[in-house]
């Protein structure tokens, strides 16, 4: 019981802080940004059920997993279904083709950050019908890889285009919500901009240009709990921010 107020009220904190932050990364972006609100997106992979409603409480509403399974038994478990109606979930770990149905599946389900592949949008273009409200559309961002890493997914931005326009043109169950970037770890802000942040903008203003998008309605999902301030004064609209709001994590499950 203890330890479960302790954890509380450390969350409450935690999440008044990093939203203090994001505040003032917020305001110092140029003033083409200002009328911009980043959103932020608490991950909580690996946490408890009790954490999130305790954030939930504070007025988050934005939450992000990793893993299918672990999203789908929070998802269901009768504490959110009861407490957190209003709770949208960010899918922002790797989705392999044989878990779209179960990821669609799942309750509050808000978007899918991770479409790295033109077989991963079909297969959820194909779906989502099955389990979205009628005549709906499931948000999706384009997963780049713009560090070029071997080992991440996502599209390199040399093919974001492709893929933006296959998104657009073949995929009549999904909306385009933006473009997201894990980039390289350890980054230090100090040697100056983040490449992957302006790879991403660029990728951005690349697909406006050429399908007529408004950049203001194509959100750049990228920073994390050491980089998102950093992120937000570059143009970040979505930051993904676990550990600092819920405490460092356990080491990661294969799944
Ligand atoms: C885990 C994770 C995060 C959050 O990382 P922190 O460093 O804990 O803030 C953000 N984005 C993705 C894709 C993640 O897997």
């Amino acid at each position: 019981m203890l330890l479960k107020k302790m954890a509380e009220v450390d969350v409450k904190k935690g999440l008044k802080l990093i939203l203090n932050k994001i505040d003032e990364a917020s305001k110092r972006r140029n003033p083409e940004l200002q009328a911009l609100e980043p959103r932020l997106v608490a991950v909580s992979k690996l946490k408890p059920v009790s954490l999130i409603l305790d954030a939930y409480e504070e007025g988050q509403r934005h939450f992000g997993e990793n893993y299918v399974q672990e999203l789908e038994e929070k998802a269901n478990s009768p504490e959110i279904m009861e407490k957190c109606k209003d709770i949208r979930w960010h899918f922002i770990g790797h989705l392999q083709t044989n878990k779209v149905n179960k990821l669609l599946a799942i309750p509050n389900l808000y978007i899918v950050e991770t479409v790295d592949s033109k077989k991963l949008a079909t297969n959820l273009n194909k779906n989502w019908p099955k389990f979205g409200p009628p005549d709906s559309k499931l948000k999706v961002m384009i997963q780049v890889n713009t560090s070029g890493e071997e080992e991440k997914d996502g599209v390199p931005p040399s093919e974001v285009c492709d893929v933006t326009k296959y998104v657009l043109d073949e995929c009549g169950n999904l909306q385009l919500d933006g473009l997201m970037t894990i980039g390289r770890f350890g980054y230090n802000p100090a040697d100056g901009p983040n490449p992957d942040f302006i790879s991403l903008k660029r990728c951005r203003d690349e697909i406006c240009q050429n399908f007529g998008l408004d950049w203001k309605n194509i959100n750049l999902s990228m920073g994390m709990s050491d980089d998102f301030e950093h992120a937000i004064e570059l143009g970040s609209t979505n930051v993904r921010v676990g550990s600092s709001i819920f405490g460092h994590r356990p080491l990661k499950p294969k799944e």
